[in-house]
């Protein structure tokens, strides 16, 4: 699908390596931006590849693939040409906690993404290990990269996203295979550059469950959980689904299956000591589930198809790192499983990461100028919380290299993005950061529906969004803007709504029809049947006036909360700060800022152990000390 590239040296201004979720999205920013960029990754076919489980989204990952796509990502109109399970979870809740999940066949996804940066001007894309970063020793800055057969690369800034790869080792029972996933050598060189930097690196683990041939599984019998009808697109810029779509099943692990896994834990990798990497509490292995959850008879597995034409099943649940013989027992005793063939065993892989205190918020590395880290390596886990950051990192390094001073960032009541790559580089990561609503204080902002509204502008402000969704985000806030005003323009009393057939409080007060959305019983259609001059308007038009009237009040009240949040995000802290000479800060305050070396007041006062008193003592140090304090 890609050029073959000439094999000498060349000069770009932006190289990104690895294409992972993290590096594709990277890649894609950066050459929008208008960066010539460069993706250098182990092999072209497994670009976009999934290591885990095929879908996309989630609960608040879904949000973070809405927030890629607002910014013209490429993740959202992947999913929409490989989905072929759409749901949108939580439907029957609130807005706010809806997300947007696809069962993806793995192959379409591949090929989409590979498609998406074929189209994409201004890349290339090189097959080749990454060695060695070359790093200019005077201005201690990244001046390109080396790989393993000898060639060297030259640009302005480096995105490294090598996800699993770092001195990857995969665990089966007692099996160690050095690997950044199966089937894939791990990265081995650059995990020693980093060391060699002195990054402060940490060690983490995931999982994967074995691979069933689909033909051998007896679904009669099991539970089945159709797709939505309609499916509902990732993208701003689908219109439809046109992939086939196809039911999920559900069967349970039993008491059995749970005994063998009792009597077997001291062969799993994990709990035999062998594994030193911290894995996701919220997504256990099925070994965890049994130790903590002892209580429990049944865990839920979802049979998850990979493919439309491809037998595999991933059955979602029993991630695992024991022996392959005990897994196959395991098998046996679940329903439907019983007779299934597994073409893979589930497996354990232990990696290492950058802790990513060590990064700022435009995600450049506050060692190393021009070095950018995005993905699993600064300590995430999922394809989503990969892809958001890559694009933050891809816009970032392309505005580094135009000479803009100012990055691009994303606040806490902005973006789910925001949220993450705050909390990553405020607080750090002891375990797998994976994205949830309750990470957000203003989730009721930031929900799925509305990305596009929080940040399409934004995108095209700094360049990132190119002419076809600038022009569909424009035609589609006119239609609002348009509907509003027909809205606001009806202002009627409670006597005269109730002529009109509407049960409202007889309170004296005029009400706007955004006034009467609000009301859990009065919708858009209910409107436009009394007052036919409203007319008819696009349903996306029309559920994001619906959704804004009911959250009118809520959004009101917090409105208090984000202006003092964005007055704290607008003091900036200078770079060359010297915390141990602030003599009212206690020794561990000093470190901990050093640490970190926070670019707000806000961010400051958000990493933990920071008192109010310290917050106070650090504005007073630097209003003192240069009054470069930006208010
Ligand atoms: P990756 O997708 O890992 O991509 C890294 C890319 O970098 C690859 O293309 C690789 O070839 C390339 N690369 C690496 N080193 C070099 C080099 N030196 N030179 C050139 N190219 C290089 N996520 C979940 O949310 N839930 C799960 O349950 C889960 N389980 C997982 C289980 C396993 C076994 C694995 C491997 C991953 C799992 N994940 C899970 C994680 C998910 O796969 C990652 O979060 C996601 O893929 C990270 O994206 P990334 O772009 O950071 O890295």
């Amino acid at each position: 699908m890609f050029r073959a590239m000439s094999t000498r040296d060349e000069i770009v201004d932006v190289i990104v390596v690895g294409g992972g979720h993290a590096g594709a999205e990277a890649a894609a920013a950066s050459a929008r931006m208008g960066a010539r960029t460069l993706l250098v990754t182990h092999r072209l076919d497994t670009i976009g590849e999934m290591s885990c489980n095929p879908a996309i989204g989630g609960l608040a990952k879904g949000q973070l693939v809405r927030e890629v796509d607002a910014l013209d990502g490429i993740m959202g109109r992947a999913i929409d040409r490989a989905g072929i399970q759409f749901r949108m979870l939580n439907r029957s809740k609130g807005p706010a906690v809806r997300g947007p999940r696809a069962q993806a066949d793995r192959k379409l996804y591949r090929n989409a993404i590979q498609t998406l940066l074929a189209e994409t001007q201004n890349l290339r894309i090189e097959a080749a290990s990454v060695e060695d970063l070359i790093l200019d020793k005077a201005s201690n800055r990244v001046s390109g990269i080396r790989t393993a057969d000898g060639r060297t690369f030259t640009a302005g800034a480096v995105i490294i996203t090598t996800g699993t790869f770092l001195r990857g080792l995969i665990h089966i029972g007692d099996q160690r295979i050095p690997a950044g996933r199966v089937g894939d050598k791990p990265s081995i060189g650059l995990a020693y550059t980093f060391k060699r930097l002195g990054f402060p690196l940490g060690r983490l683990k995931t999982g994967t469950p074995p691979r069933l041939d689909g033909r051998t599984i007896d679904w009669s019998g099991l539970e089945s959980q159709p797709a939505d009808n309609p499916p509902v697109p990732f993208s701003y810029l689908t219109d439809k689904i046109k992939v086939p779509q196809i039911a999920c099943h559900m069967t349970y692990t039993n008491v059995r299956t749970h005994e063998i896994i009792q009597d077997n834990l001291h062969l799993s990798a994990m709990y035999s000591g062998q594994i030193e990497g911290i894995g996701p509490r919220y997504c256990p292995s099925v070994e965890d589930k049994i130790v903590r959850f002892a209580d429990k008879e049944r865990h839920q597995i979802f049979l998850e198809p990979e493919g439309l034409d491809d037998p595999t099943v991933y059955p979602n649940g029993i991630s695992t790192s024991l022996p392959k013989s005990v897994q196959l027992e395991i098998l046996k005793t679940i329903p439907g499983l019983e007779k299934a063939v597994m073409y893979r065993p589930g497996y354990a892989i232990e990696y290492d990461f950058v802790d990513p205190r060590a990064l700022k918020r435009s995600l450049e590395t506050h060692a190393v100028q021009g070095l950018y880290l995005a993905g699993q390596i600064n300590g995430t886990t999922g394809y989503e919380e990969a892809a958001a950051q890559g694009l933050m990192a891809g816009i970032n390094a392309a505005l580094a290299v135009a000479g803009s001073e100012t990055p691009f960032i994303l606040d806490r009541a902005e973006a789910y993005i925001g949220v993450m790559i705050d909390d990553l580089v405020t607080l750090g990561t002891a375990e797998p950061y994976r994205m949830f609503t309750s990470r957000a204080e203003y989730r009721l902002m930031l929900r799925a529906d509305n990305a596009d509204l929080r940040l399409t502008q934004r995108g095209i402000d700094v360049g990132i969004v190119t002419d076809d969704r600038a022009r569909a985000f424009g035609e589609k806030k006119v239609q609002i803007d348009r509907l509003r005003g027909l809205l606001l323009s009806i202002q009627e009393s409670p006597t005269e709504l109730r002529a009109r057939g509407l049960d409202i409080n007889q309170d004296g007060v005029r009400r706007n029809g955004i006034d009467l959305l609000s009301y859990p019983n009065i919708h858009y259609t209910t409107l436009a049947g009394i007052w036919p001059e409203l007319g008819s308007a696009r349903p996306d038009v029309i559920e994001q006036l619906e959704i804004e009237a009911t959250y009118a009040s809520y959004l009101h009240r917090q409105e208090a909360d984000v202006q003092a949040l964005r007055r704290d995000e607008s003091l900036i802290l200078p770079d060359d700060l010297d915390y141990s000479q602030i003599q009212s800060l206690s020794n561990e305050v000093k470190d901990k800022l050093t640490r970190v070396r926070p670019e707000t007041i806000g961010q400051a006062a958000r990493i933990s152990g920071v008192t109010p008193a310290a917050i106070t003592a650090l504005l007073a140090h630097v209003k003192r000390r240069d009054r470069r304090l930006t208010a």
